[in-house]
C-alpha cells in the first residue's frame, strides 16, 4: 500500500517533469517500471487474499472451520496457556493458583505436625465433616479427630428416612477409616434450613426458632431411637462420640441422656456389641451458655456452635444476606459467652470445644486458647491454616 503510493507519486511527479521538460528522462523510465511492478505485487496480493477469504467462507459454511477450530483449541491453549482470556479471568486464575501453591506448601510443612503452640500447650484439632466422603480430606490434613460429622446429610440426602442399617453402615465406615481417632456425631439436625420432604414438617413463620433438631428428636423417639442405635452399634469399630444439637433448658438434655440409656439397654438384652461413648451437646443458643454451668455437670463435653449462637444472640437470621453488614460472628457478646461457657464447662471438668464457623478464623485462634478451648473442629479445608496458627502461638505472652 505505502510502496503503491510512492511509486504512483513517482511517476506523477517524473510524467510532469517528461511534460514539462518534453523528454521522458531515464529517471522516469526506472520510475515507471519500478511503478508497474508495484502495481503487480499490489494485484498479486489482492489475489490472494481474495482466494483466501473465498476459502475461509467455504470452510466456514462447510463447518470445516468450526470443526478445525475445536481441534486446535486444546493445542493451543495447551502452548498458549492464556491466550482468549480477559483480564478479570486471568486474575481470577492466578488467584487460584497462588491459593493451590500455599494450599501445597501447608500440606508439605504441616501435615505431620502437632497441634501444639510454642510454649507447649496441646490443642485438639479435629473436622467437621457431611458425609463419608469427606473422611478423605480429614486423613490427608491427619486431623486428630472429627468433632462434627453433620449425621442430616444423610437424611437429606434420601427419598425417606434412611434405615438403622444404612445409617449404621455409614458411621461404622467412618470410625473405622479414623481408626480409634474420635468422631463426634451429632444426632439428627434438621428442619429450618435443612429441610427433607418426607419429614412432613409444617410450614413455619419463624423455622430458624421453630420446630428442628432436639426438638423433632424428643417429640418423634421413634427417629430419634434409630438413629441412637445405629450409633451405638457403629461405636463397637471405633471411638465414637454423641453430640445433641439446640439444647436450649436442661431437661432437654436429661431426657436425650434418658432415651440414649434405653437404646443401650435394649442394645445389652439383644446381646448386641456397643463401645463407650462419651455424650455432649451443642451450644448454640445463648440460653445454652447461660445455664452452662448447670449442663456441664450433665455431659462429658461441650462443643459451640458459633453459626447458630451468633444468629440467636445477636437477633439475625444467618441465611438474609441483606442482614450482612450487621452479621458480625466477632461480636462482644458473642465472644464473652464463649469464655463464660469455656469457663463454666472446665468447673465440672467438661470439656470445651469450637465447631462452628468461627473457630477457623485464625486472627482468634489465640484468643479462643487462652480462654481454654481444649478443641478447635473445623471445615477440613481451613484445618492446616488453623495448624500453622496454633504452632505459632505463645500462650505465655
Ligand atoms: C453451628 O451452628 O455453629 C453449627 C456448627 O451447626 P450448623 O452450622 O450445622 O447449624
Ligand atoms: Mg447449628
Amino acid at each position: 500500500m505505502v510502496m503503491g503510493i510512492f511509486w504512483t507519486l513517482m511517476v506523477t511527479v517524473s510524467l510532469v517533469y517528461g511534460a514539462v521538460s518534453g523528454r521522458l528522462s531515464a529517471v522516469t523510465a526506472a520510475a515507471l517500471e519500478g511503478a508497474a511492478a508495484a502495481v503487480e505485487l499490489v494485484l498479486v496480493m489482492a489475489g490472494a487474499l481474495c482466494l483466501w477469504s473465498g476459502v475461509l467462507e467455504l470452510m466456514r459454511r462447510s463447518g470445516m472451520a468450526a470443526g478445525l477450530s475445536r481441534l486446535l483449541r486444546p493445542v493451543l491453549r495447551r502452548l498458549l496457556p492464556q491466550a482468549g482470556r480477559d483480564e478479570e479471568t486471568l486474575a481470577a486464575m492466578e488467584k487460584k493458583k497462588q491459593a493451590e501453591e500455599e494450599k501445597e506448601r501447608l500440606l508439605q510443612e504441616l501435615k505431620d505436625k502437632e497441634d501444639i503452640t510454642l510454649d507447649g500447650t496441646k490443642v485438639k484439632l479435629y473436622a467437621n465433616i457431611g458425609d463419608v466422603s469427606d473422611v478423605a480430606e480429614v486423613l490427608k490434613s491427619n486431623a486428630a479427630g472429627i468433632g462434627l460429622f453433620r449425621s442430616e446429610v444423610l437424611y437429606l440426602e434420601k427419598k425417606t428416612y434412611p434405615t438403622e442399617e444404612e445409617q449404621f453402615a455409614a458411621y461404622r465406615q467412618v470410625a473405622e477409616m479414623m481408626a480409634g481417632k474420635e468422631v463426634i456425631i451429632r444426632t439428627l439436625d434438621i428442619g429450618a434450613d435443612k429441610q427433607a420432604d418426607y419429614f412432613k414438617l409444617k410450614k413455619e413463620e419463624n423455622p430458624a426458632m421453630g420446630y428442628r433438631a432436639i426438638r423433632i428428636c424428643l417429640t418423634r423417639p421413634e427417629i430419634f431411637r434409630t438413629q441412637l442405635r445405629a450409633i451405638y452399634r457403629a461405636s463397637a469399630f471405633g471411638k465414637i462420640s454423641i453430640m445433641f444439637p439446640m439444647i436450649a433448658s436442661l431437661w432437654e438434655v436429661q431426657k436425650a441422656k434418658e432415651i440414649a440409656a434405653s437404646v443401650r439397654d435394649e442394645l445389652k438384652e439383644q446381646g448386641v456389641p456397643f463401645g463407650n461413648v462419651a455424650i455432649g451437646i451443642m451450644i448454640e443458643t445463648p440460653a445454652a451458655a447461660i445455664i452452662s454451668e448447670d449442663l456441664a455437670k450433665e455431659v462429658d463435653f461441650f462443643s459451640i456452635g458459633t453459626n447458630d449462637l451468633v444468629q440467636y444472640t445477636l437477633a439475625i437470621d444467618r441465611q438474609n444476606e441483606k442482614l450482612d453488614e450487621f452479621y458480625d460472628p466477632k461480636h462482644p457478646a458473642v465472644l464473652r459467652l464463649i469464655r463464660f461457657v469455656a469457663e463454666s464447662g472446665h468447673k465440672h471438668g467438661c470439656m470445651v470445644g469450637i465447631c462452628g464457623e468461627l473457630g477457623a478464623e485464625t486472627d482468634l485462634t489465640e484468643d479462643f486458647l487462652k480462654m481454654g478451648i481444649d478443641e478447635l473442629s473445623v471445615s477440613p479445608s481451613f484445618l492446616l491454616k488453623v495448624r500453622e496458627k496454633i504452632r505459632q502461638t505463645d500462650l505465655t505472652k
